[in-house]
Protein backbone atom coordinates (compact mmCIF):
# COMPACT_ATOMS: atom_id res chain seq x y z
CA UNK A 1 0.00 0.00 0.00
CA UNK A 2 1.26 3.61 -0.96
CA UNK A 3 0.37 6.52 1.27
CA UNK A 4 1.12 9.91 1.04
CA UNK A 5 3.34 12.14 3.75
CA UNK A 6 2.58 15.30 3.44
CA UNK A 7 6.01 16.59 3.81
CA UNK A 8 9.67 16.51 2.09
CA UNK A 9 11.53 16.35 5.36
CA UNK A 10 13.95 13.45 4.82
CA UNK A 11 14.53 12.91 8.49
CA UNK A 12 10.44 12.89 9.02
CA UNK A 13 9.88 10.68 6.44
CA UNK A 14 12.80 8.33 6.71
CA UNK A 15 11.94 8.15 10.86
CA UNK A 16 7.91 7.50 9.51
CA UNK A 17 9.32 4.97 7.12
CA UNK A 18 11.36 3.27 9.25
CA UNK A 19 8.25 2.50 12.28
CA UNK A 20 6.03 0.90 9.55
CA UNK A 21 8.27 -1.44 8.01
CA UNK A 22 7.34 -2.42 3.94
CA UNK A 23 3.98 -3.07 4.47
CA UNK A 24 3.20 0.63 3.80
CA UNK A 25 5.31 2.51 0.98
CA UNK A 26 5.88 5.85 1.80
CA UNK A 27 5.21 9.11 -0.41
CA UNK A 28 6.57 12.11 -0.20
CA UNK A 29 5.27 15.48 -2.08
CA UNK A 30 7.73 15.59 -3.93
CA UNK A 31 6.53 12.00 -5.63
CA UNK A 32 3.48 13.61 -6.89
CA UNK A 33 5.38 17.11 -7.81
CA UNK A 34 3.50 19.10 -4.99
CA UNK A 35 5.61 22.08 -4.91
CA UNK A 36 2.94 24.54 -2.94
CA UNK A 37 3.48 26.00 -0.03
CA UNK A 38 0.61 23.91 1.84
CA UNK A 39 -1.44 26.36 4.46
CA UNK A 40 -0.77 26.02 7.88
CA UNK A 41 -2.84 29.28 9.14
CA UNK A 42 -4.36 27.75 12.61
CA UNK A 43 -2.96 28.46 16.62
CA UNK A 44 -3.12 25.27 17.26
CA UNK A 45 -1.28 21.61 16.32
CA UNK A 46 -4.29 19.93 15.35
CA UNK A 47 -5.82 22.37 13.60
CA UNK A 48 -2.95 22.88 11.71
CA UNK A 49 -2.24 19.26 10.81
CA UNK A 50 -6.13 19.12 9.83
CA UNK A 51 -5.50 21.59 7.47
CA UNK A 52 -2.57 20.30 5.71
CA UNK A 53 -4.10 16.48 5.48
CA UNK A 54 -7.50 18.15 3.87
CA UNK A 55 -5.49 20.50 1.32
CA UNK A 56 -3.72 17.72 -0.33
CA UNK A 57 -6.67 14.97 -0.18
CA UNK A 58 -8.95 17.82 -1.84
CA UNK A 59 -6.41 18.58 -4.40
CA UNK A 60 -4.59 15.40 -5.34
CA UNK A 61 -6.97 12.92 -4.43
CA UNK A 62 -5.13 10.58 -2.90
CA UNK A 63 -5.18 8.85 0.93
CA UNK A 64 -2.48 10.75 3.22
CA UNK A 65 -1.62 12.25 6.09
CA UNK A 66 -0.10 15.37 7.61
CA UNK A 67 1.78 16.15 11.10
CA UNK A 68 2.23 19.68 13.49
CA UNK A 69 4.82 19.13 15.77
CA UNK A 70 5.60 22.04 18.32
CA UNK A 71 7.92 22.46 21.03
CA UNK A 72 5.82 23.61 24.23
CA UNK A 73 7.92 24.72 26.81
CA UNK A 74 5.98 25.61 30.44
CA UNK A 75 8.11 28.22 31.34
CA UNK A 76 7.29 30.06 28.05
CA UNK A 77 3.39 29.57 28.22
CA UNK A 78 3.92 26.68 26.02
CA UNK A 79 5.72 28.35 23.46
CA UNK A 80 7.42 28.00 20.97
CA UNK A 81 4.81 25.75 19.97
CA UNK A 82 2.97 25.92 16.57
CA UNK A 83 5.70 28.57 15.67
CA UNK A 84 8.10 26.14 16.36
CA UNK A 85 10.07 26.43 12.87
CA UNK A 86 9.76 30.09 12.57
CA UNK A 87 10.34 31.19 16.53
CA UNK A 88 13.34 33.27 15.71
CA UNK A 89 11.85 34.48 12.09
CA UNK A 90 10.74 33.29 8.86
CA UNK A 91 13.53 32.05 7.35
CA UNK A 92 13.24 28.75 10.37
CA UNK A 93 16.61 28.48 10.37
CA UNK A 94 17.19 26.08 13.50
CA UNK A 95 20.35 27.38 15.13
CA UNK A 96 18.49 31.13 15.27
CA UNK A 97 15.57 29.13 16.92
CA UNK A 98 18.10 27.20 19.45
CA UNK A 99 20.00 30.76 20.00
CA UNK A 100 16.29 32.40 21.31
CA UNK A 101 15.28 29.87 23.44
CA UNK A 102 18.59 29.66 25.63
CA UNK A 103 18.23 33.44 25.65
CA UNK A 104 15.02 33.29 26.70
CA UNK A 105 15.48 30.90 29.39
CA UNK A 106 18.79 32.28 30.82
CA UNK A 107 19.38 32.06 34.57
CA UNK A 108 15.86 29.94 34.83
CA UNK A 109 15.66 27.10 36.59
CA UNK A 110 12.59 25.61 35.46
CA UNK A 111 12.96 24.11 32.60
CA UNK A 112 10.70 21.48 31.67
CA UNK A 113 9.49 21.06 28.03
CA UNK A 114 7.92 19.02 25.46
CA UNK A 115 7.20 17.95 22.35
CA UNK A 116 3.62 17.37 20.92
CA UNK A 117 2.84 15.79 17.58
CA UNK A 118 -0.28 15.60 15.97
CA UNK A 119 -1.10 13.75 12.69
CA UNK A 120 -4.32 14.23 10.66
CA UNK A 121 -4.69 11.00 8.65
CA UNK A 122 -7.61 11.00 5.72
CA UNK A 123 -8.38 7.40 4.16
CA UNK A 124 -11.53 7.90 1.24
CA UNK A 125 -12.32 10.74 3.02
CA UNK A 126 -12.55 10.41 6.47
CA UNK A 127 -10.25 11.89 9.16
CA UNK A 128 -8.34 10.19 12.22
CA UNK A 129 -5.82 12.36 14.60
CA UNK A 130 -3.44 10.40 16.44
CA UNK A 131 -1.14 12.21 19.30
CA UNK A 132 2.28 11.84 20.56
CA UNK A 133 4.31 13.68 23.56
CA UNK A 134 7.69 13.62 25.01
CA UNK A 135 8.44 15.20 28.05
CA UNK A 136 12.04 16.11 29.25
CA UNK A 137 13.84 19.78 29.88
CA UNK A 138 15.57 22.21 27.82
CA UNK A 139 19.35 22.06 28.57
CA UNK A 140 21.59 25.38 28.93
CA UNK A 141 24.04 24.39 26.13
CA UNK A 142 23.76 22.34 22.82
CA UNK A 143 24.78 18.55 22.90
CA UNK A 144 25.45 16.63 20.13
CA UNK A 145 25.19 16.96 16.58
CA UNK A 146 22.61 14.55 14.95
CA UNK A 147 18.95 15.13 14.58
CA UNK A 148 17.42 18.30 13.42
CA UNK A 149 15.45 21.21 14.94
CA UNK A 150 15.68 21.76 18.61
CA UNK A 151 17.20 18.26 19.17
CA UNK A 152 20.73 19.30 20.63
CA UNK A 153 19.01 21.14 23.26
CA UNK A 154 16.24 18.67 24.35
CA UNK A 155 16.69 16.10 27.20
CA UNK A 156 14.14 13.69 27.00
CA UNK A 157 13.16 12.22 30.92
CA UNK A 158 14.65 9.47 32.11
CA UNK A 159 17.54 9.39 29.80
CA UNK A 160 21.37 11.60 30.19
CA UNK A 161 21.49 12.28 26.10
CA UNK A 162 19.96 14.99 24.22
CA UNK A 163 18.05 14.06 21.20
CA UNK A 164 21.19 14.67 19.33
CA UNK A 165 23.08 12.44 20.82
CA UNK A 166 20.98 8.84 20.27
CA UNK A 167 21.19 7.26 17.34
CA UNK A 168 17.97 7.86 15.12
CA UNK A 169 16.73 3.79 16.03
CA UNK A 170 17.52 5.16 19.66
CA UNK A 171 15.33 8.50 19.19
CA UNK A 172 12.88 6.58 17.67
CA UNK A 173 11.85 4.73 20.20
CA UNK A 174 10.43 7.61 22.30
CA UNK A 175 9.72 10.49 20.22
CA UNK A 176 6.68 12.43 20.00
CA UNK A 177 6.73 11.70 15.95
CA UNK A 178 7.27 7.80 17.55
CA UNK A 179 4.38 8.08 20.00
CA UNK A 180 2.15 9.21 17.22
CA UNK A 181 3.16 7.35 14.32
CA UNK A 182 2.81 3.91 16.18
CA UNK A 183 -0.83 5.09 17.07
CA UNK A 184 -1.07 5.67 13.44
CA UNK A 185 0.58 2.66 12.37
CA UNK A 186 -1.19 -0.10 14.83
CA UNK A 187 -4.52 1.92 12.66
CA UNK A 188 -3.77 1.78 9.73
CA UNK A 189 -2.20 -2.21 9.68
CA UNK A 190 -5.77 -2.83 11.18
CA UNK A 191 -7.26 -1.31 7.95
CA UNK A 192 -5.26 -2.83 5.33
P1 LIG B 1 6.99 20.17 12.06
O1 LIG B 1 5.57 20.52 12.32
O2 LIG B 1 7.25 18.72 12.20
O3 LIG B 1 7.52 20.76 10.78
O4 LIG B 1 7.84 20.80 13.21
C1 LIG B 1 7.91 22.17 13.44
C2 LIG B 1 9.24 22.50 14.04
O5 LIG B 1 9.37 21.84 15.32
C3 LIG B 1 10.44 22.03 13.24
O6 LIG B 1 10.81 22.97 12.27
C4 LIG B 1 11.51 21.90 14.31
O7 LIG B 1 12.06 23.15 14.61
C5 LIG B 1 10.70 21.42 15.50
N1 LIG B 1 10.74 19.95 15.57
C6 LIG B 1 9.81 19.08 15.12
N2 LIG B 1 10.18 17.82 15.38
C7 LIG B 1 11.37 17.89 15.99
C8 LIG B 1 12.28 16.90 16.48
O8 LIG B 1 12.08 15.68 16.43
N3 LIG B 1 13.40 17.37 17.03
C9 LIG B 1 13.68 18.69 17.13
N4 LIG B 1 12.90 19.64 16.68
C10 LIG B 1 11.74 19.24 16.10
Amino acid sequence: MELLFATNNKHKLNEIQHLLGYKIQLLCLDDIQCKDEIPEDYTTLNENASQKAWYIYNKYGVNCFADDTGLEIEYLNNEPGVFSARYAGPDKNSEDNIIKVLKLLKGINHRKARFRTVISLIIEGKETQFEGIVNGTILTEKHGDDGFGYDPIFLPEGYNQSFAEMSLSEKNKISHRAMASQKLVRFLLNEI
